[in-house]
């Protein structure tokens, strides 16, 4: 019998993390990336440096997987809908397309009666002068944005100009909400009903760049069982096949809103890897290469870090970690400002 490859589109930390949980269940794994310096390539089996719309490159990755599916949601969906008709892609594709659209996401999630931010579509800098109520907001690019990229605040119209904001993009205008905390939930759906869930985690943003994810979140039960009931509707809507996440604000009041879903495992649940039975990586393999589904059982409360930039530097120099820590290098060749460089996790 020949081998079981997962093909995985994008060769980032999450691709790494996932070929390693392949890796862990008999799996290889075959990364396909735009980056010739990807870090999935020193973690996966295979790999294949290429643009996601050359179609005479990606024939080999198509050929070899069995399966694909893709650690970031910007991958073209005409790429994913194409392979689709050759291979199964997991999640579907149509998904990507509805979640690569900020606008198009908010409004599916409206539909199920289930809040958001208020928003608008932006289509023209003019669109913005009768939009004060929305004010202070923050102008988000319709496609593309990630890590607070593409987002410029607004706080009155007249200092927009100063902004050099590139109108020949569609935006969303959003309503800054006042924020008492932010929550993810990472759920792993396998068919019909049928699902693992983590318990909320707790995410700290600096620069609107996640710093640290914690368990238990510190929230109320009735935050704690909104969320994970809008989490579920959502990935059952969605007919989501693997995991997903949910990411939630909460405003000084207790609101719970929707802040946007990524359709792809999170950085909010790395520490799933050391807190879990199964992580969400190993959640992701399983449903996509239809594994068997175990109950997930919290092994212990933990504190995720991001080590952004030169925040690596110490940790690269054989710092001595206690055994409740964890640190893991994504190995990207340069270290960059505002770059996800690595994370620990601290077992408490
Ligand atoms: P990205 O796609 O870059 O992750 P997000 O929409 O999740 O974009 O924004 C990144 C972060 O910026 C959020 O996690 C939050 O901390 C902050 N932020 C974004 N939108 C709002 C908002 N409407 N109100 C308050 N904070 C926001
Ligand atoms: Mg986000």
């Amino acid at each position: 019998m020949s081998e079981f490859y997962l093909g995985i589109l994008g060769g980032g930390q999450l691709g790494s993390m996932l070929s390693l949980a392949a890796k862990k269940l008999g799996i290889k794994t075959i990364v396909y990336c735009n980056d010739a310096d990807a870090p999935a390539q020193n973690f996966c089996d295979e790999f294949i440096f290429g643009e996601y719309n050359d179609n005479l490159c990606l024939e080999d990755f198509v050929e070899k997987a069995k399966v694909i599916t893709y650690e970031f949601e910007n991958i073209p969906y005409l790429t994913l809908d194409e392979i689709n008709k050759k291979k199964p892609v997991l999640p579907k594709p149509s998904i990507n397309r509805l979640i690569q659209h900020r606008l198009a996401e908010k409004d599916f999630i409206n539909k199920l009666n289930i809040r958001t931010t208020q928003y608008v579509l932006i289509k023209k800098k003019s669109d913005l002068d009768s939009l004060s109520d929305l004010l202070p907001g923050i102008l988000k690019t319709t496609t593309m944005g990630y890590d607070g990229k593409g987002q410029y605040l607004i706080k009155e119209i007249k200092g927009v100009d100063t902004l050099n904001i590139d109108f020949s993009k569609e935006y969303i205008l959003e309503k800054i909400v006042k924020l008492k905390k932010e929550i993810s939930i990472i759920i792993t759906r396998f068919g019909n009903n049928s699902y693992e869930i983590y318990e909320p985690i707790e995410n700290t943003h600096e620069d609107q760049i996640l710093k640290y994810s914690k368990i238990p979140a510190e929230i109320s039960d009735n935050i704690l069982n909104q969320s994970k009931d809008w989490a579920v509707s959502i990935a059952e809507e969605l007919k989501f096949i693997g995991t997903l996440c949910i990411e939630f604000f909460i405003d000084r009041n207790d609101n719970l809103f929707v802040n946007e879903i990524a359709p792809r495992v999170h950085n909010s649940g790395h520490l799933t890897i050391n807190a879990y039975n199964v992580s969400q990586f190993e959640n992701h393999v399983r449903a996509v290469c239809s594994l068997e589904k175990i109950p997930l059982k919290k092994l212990s409360n933990a504190k995720m870090i991001n080590l952004i930039g030169s925040q690596i530097e110490p940790y690269r120099q054989n710092i001595r970690l206690k055994d409740n820590e964890f640190f893991f290098d994504y190995l990207k060749k340069e270290i960059k400002d505002k770059r996800k460089m690595g994370h620990i996790t601290i077992l408490i």
